[in-house]
């Protein structure tokens, strides 16, 4: 059977799909194997999972979360879906930072890529990580701790140093969270108050086609003492899907109706299609401070975008120390893009989008569309990380040699 990714736009090519339920399994398939690389829940936008050789998902290892009240820490697979990892801990008083736009993602995928919420003062989802269990090329089972040499390299890896078994994550109580949603914000208000907008809740989002006059949606997520303002922008009369003419039912609740964090954060229920369903998607990052000039090179370039967009999303993150996160020592504004489904019209725009971005040193999200990634700064010192762990580059696919290479 054909095993593609999500959207469908890549079809994985390996010789050999194996799903192991132990991690002894796990680490005999990689022994024997020449090349491999891990599957995660296959909900990246492009072919960094793929190998023409053997493929391993770790979905059916037993999830197994042990969470540690002392180090304020929860142990998991790799495999579990954040959704299910943020039933358990809620159930038990626990939570987590932030949350992607979707639950459905694998954890160690979702880290893999510093895949991230929205939050001003929050980094990616890659960076409570305070421990990893990696079964390294040999077939041996390593674990790296925060404060290990090498630990901020092997955080997010691209899967290119082994496979994540176990992670250890860091938790915190449980929190509610209400989520405001607001429509039709004034453009000229965004560059004008971008940094209160971008701090108005604990996570922020802004939807726009970036066409008209106005923002189409300003998205508050508020915890508790926080109000919501709307920066002149008018209250939804109803629950709203990012892209306005879809139906709301498959996103978490509004109207300011308080809920557990893991029903609010995400901006789609797990037991649903996220999303349209039915899309590409791209995302670059630049400073948070240049905000204002990215919207401006956006539009410069709206002729192109708007005819292949279905809607983007404005989103904050906070820097980090990861070595291959694109927010590494940047507050980064996030530009997301979700694109209709057609790789030929699509992929010359990206080429244009990134040009119009050039001069503000546009990073790329690794796990979505994207021509050029620059070369990250600590780019030496992960190669020399791959190359303890992995002299003979078992781990790496075409997609790492493209990106990573250079150093
Ligand atoms: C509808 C939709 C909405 C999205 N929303 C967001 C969002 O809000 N924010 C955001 O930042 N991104 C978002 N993304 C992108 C997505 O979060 C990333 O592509 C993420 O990496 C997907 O996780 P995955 O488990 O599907 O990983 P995959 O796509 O399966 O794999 C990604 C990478 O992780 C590696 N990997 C996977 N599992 C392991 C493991 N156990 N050990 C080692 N390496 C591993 C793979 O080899 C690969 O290199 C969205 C994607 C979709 C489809």
């Amino acid at each position: 059977m054909t095993l593609t990714n999500w959207a469908g736009n890549i079809v994985f090519g390996a010789a050999r799909v194996h799903r192991p339920s132990t991690v002894d399994q796990v680490r005999a398939v990689v022994a024997d194997a020449r090349r491999v690389r891990v599957l995660g829940s296959g909900h990246s936008f492009n072919d960094i999972a793929d190998t023409p050789s053997d493929l391993v998902s770790v979905a059916g290892l037993p999830v197994a979360p042990r969470i540690d009240p002392e180090a304020g820490t929860v142990t998991v697979a790799g495999g579990v879906r954040y959704g299910e990892l943020a039933a358990h801990l809620d159930a038990q008083g626990y939570a987590l930072h932030n949350l992607g736009s979707l639950p459905h993602i694998s954890v160690a995928g979702a880290v893999a890529t510093a895949t991230h919420g929205s939050g001003a003062a929050l980094g990616n989802l890659a960076t409570v990580v305070e421990g990893i269990e990696l079964v390294t090329a040999g077939g041996d089972l390593v674990r790296l701790a925060r404060g290990d040499a090498g630990f901020p390299g092997a955080v997010v890896s691209l899967g290119a140093i082994g496979v994540v078994v176990g992670i250890t994550l860091a938790v915190r109580p449980s929190y509610t969270i209400r989520q405001y949603v607001f429509e039709d914000l004034p453009r000229a208000v965004l560059d004008e108050r971008w940094e209160q907008i971008a701090g108005a809740g604990y996570s922020v989002s802004l939807f726009t086609r970036w066409a008209g006059g106005t923002v189409d949606q300003l998205w508050l997520k508020l915890a508790d003492g926080q109000e919501p303002d709307g920066f002149g922008a008018t209250p939804a009369g109803r629950a709203m899907h990012p892209i306005a003419a879809m139906p709301a039912e498959s996103c978490t609740e509004q109207g300011g109706v308080p809920g557990p964090w893991h029903r609010r954060l995400p901006h789609f229920k797990l037991d649903f299609t996220p999303s349209s369903g039915e899309e590409l998607q791209s995302e670059f990052f630049v400073a948070r401070a240049d905000a204002v000039a990215a919207f401006a090179a956006v539009e410069r370039v709206r002729h192109l975008v708007t005819p292949v967009l279905q809607i983007s999303e404005i989103r904050t993150v906070a820097a980090d120390d990861l070595w291959l996160s694109p927010h590494h020592g940047r507050d980064s504004v996030a530009l997301h893009f979700t694109w209709i489904k057609d790789e030929a019209r699509v992929l010359p725009v990206v080429a244009a989008l990134e040009e119009s971005l050039a001069h503000l040193a546009p990073r790329p999200h690794w796990g979505k569309v994207f021509h050029h990634a620059p070369r990250p700064e600590r780019l030496t010192d992960f190669v020399a990380l791959r190359d303890r762990l992995d002299p003979e580059r078992k781990f790496s696919n075409a997609f790492v040699e493209r990106h990573l290479t250079g150093s």
